[in-house]
């Protein structure tokens, strides 16, 4: 292992914003206790206040003092208010990619094609907003009419986490606001601005209270967990920490939607186009420095195939560039944090206990910052910690199976359930498999893409509630059944 003392300047971008609460169409300011790091460079940059419940108390009644208004609203008026926040988005991309690729460290070309996705969901639920699905009026008992009215939860707390800071809070916030929802919305400790950027043009689009950001920790994300006049929360983040909200909201019974980890098993089958397989696979599994609960990091090739798509897929792990994520060309950044760093290094260390064997990378990368190499394991065993845990950092298993069978006993025995992808031109073993798999995606010869028209969301201890699509305008609307008498009183 070897690490570099050389001293890589820290470049802080030059509309960097000021890092306060936004609460009321205000800005609340705060002294800063969370230190920051730029992951590029390991310096230190600044520091993140952290909400106390006090804090949280404020914004929640700022949140709620805006929901009577804002319920009332019509399905349109919400949408033409998600239309303008798309705009400003839009307006701010370059400064949103720059903020999200120096507080992340995400190579910045990845940031750049974060944020067109984004203002397209805010599109999309601008038009959800007003497709509402009612069930039709009818008559289920003589002289009654009954009606369903689809209604807003009320104030809700959005929990999101590091690896996509903008783009999972634009996730949680667009259907919420569109189903008639006011927001208190807490970014990760470890990268508030691009957030704090959204509040800004929020100001300048939505009316005061309606989207409501506090910064802070965890007690922050805890103490908008027990707030009683929250009722509903959203968390995007580990599975202990979904636990934790699970059963904390247990206290005042309210609606959790819980996006937690993943460990997608990746099924390359005989028949499968193993060139284009190894090269698309290289990518998606070190894709935001394999930071991502989808990424492709359990890779399972059947017997027949696996010395040729190795051969080729180690290969184009070695050709991935790694380096300063500001640099157009960089395909892989560093880690989040040091602590993200030393956690996936403890995955390395104990994998190297094992039979696993590393074929490339392995170790941190000789420069300043959180820098692994992409790092591929063979000949590890099903019950290793490295299979079955998310490792969360550049590192990918590959495994051979002499089977169908075989393949999708390994690729299901995991106690996660959020993605997988099958690699296969047989459409048969595609029906065959897609209904086996017990992951809330099946990707067929792709892997990582998300639309804002479709669900996405995990089984087992990968989460439940669903993001993205009218279904996730679901999760933040109650329904109400109305029904009325026609006989005159
Ligand atoms: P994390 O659970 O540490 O933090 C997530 C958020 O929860 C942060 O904002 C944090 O401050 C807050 N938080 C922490 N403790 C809390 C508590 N007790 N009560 C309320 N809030 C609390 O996760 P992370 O490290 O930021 O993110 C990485 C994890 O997120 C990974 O496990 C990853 O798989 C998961 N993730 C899941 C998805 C998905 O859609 N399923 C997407 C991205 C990331």
């Amino acid at each position: 292992m070897t690490t570099s003392t050389e001293r890589v300047q820290s470049h802080i971008p030059a509309e960097t914003p000021e890092l306060a609460h936004f609460i009321g169409g205000e800005w609340v300011p705060s002294h800063g206790v969370f230190t920051l790091t730029d992951p590029n460079t390991a310096e230190l940059t600044g520091s993140s206040p952290v909400a106390d419940s006090d804090t949280v108390d404020r914004a929640v009644k700022a949140a709620r003092a805006a929901f009577e208004e804002w319920r009332r609203t019509t399905p349109r008026e919400r949408g033409e208010y998600l239309n303008r926040l798309a705009d400003r988005i839009d307006e701010a991309s370059e400064q949103l990619a720059q903020l999200e690729s120096w507080n992340v460290g995400k190579p910045i070309s990845n940031a750049r094609e974060e944020i067109p996705l984004l203002v397209d969901l805010l599109r999309f639920y601008a038009g959800a907003a007003r497709l509402g699905e009612n069930t039709a009026a009818g008559e289920y008992e003589r002289g009654m009419t009954s009606i369903v009215l689809r209604e807003p939860v009320g104030v809700v707390g959005l929990i999101a986490p590091w690896n996509y800071p903008l783009l999972e809070a634009v996730w949680k916030i667009g259907p919420a606001l569109a189903a008639g929802n006011t927001v208190v919305l807490k970014p990760s400790e470890l990268t508030p601005y691009t957030t704090v950027v959204l509040a800004k043009l929020a100001a300048s689009v939505l009316p005061a209270g309606v989207l409501n950001v506090v910064l802070g920790d965890g007690m922050t994300g805890a103490a908008i967990v027990d707030h009683p006049g929250i009722e509903m929360v959203s968390l995007t983040g580990d599975g202990g920490t979904g636990k934790k909200i699970a059963a904390a909201a247990s206290n005042t019974l309210k609606r959790v939607h819980l996006e937690l980890g993943g460990k997608a098993p990746v099924l390359v089958f005989d028949d499968s186009d193993v060139e284009y397989a190894s090269e698309y696979l290289a990518m998606a599994g070190f894709t935001n420095t394999g930071q991502d609960c989808t990424a492709a990091c359990r890779v399972i090739v059947h017997d027949s195939v696996y010395e040729s798509f190795m051969e080729k897929y180690v290969a184009n792990v070695r050709r991935l560039r790694v380096g300063d994520p500001a640099d157009p060309e960089t395909q892989v950044g560093p880690l989040v944090s040091e602590r993200q760093l030393e956690r996936v290094l403890g995955f390395l260390e104990r994998a190297g206990e094992t039979s696993a064997r590393v074929l490339t990378g392995g170790s941190r990368v000789d420069r300043p910052g959180f820098f692994i190499e992409p790092t591929v394991l063979v000949d590890v065993n099903q019950d290793d910690e490295v299979v079955q845990k998310e490792v969360f950092g550049p590192v990918v298993t590959v495994q051979r199976a002499a089977s169908e069978e075989e393949m999708l006993r390994l690729a299901n025995d995991v106690n996660y359930g959020l993605s997988a992808s099958i690699w296969t031109r047989d459409l048969s073993r595609t029906i065959r498999l897609t209904k086996d798999l017990s992951f809330g995606t099946v990707w067929v010869n792709g892997h990582l893409t998300t639309v804002a028209e479709m669900p996405f969301g995990g089984f087992g201890q990968s989460g439940y509630g669903k993001e993205l699509s009218g279904r996730s305008m679901d999760e933040y609307s109650q329904v109400k059944h109305v029904m009325i008498s026609q006989t005159r009183v």
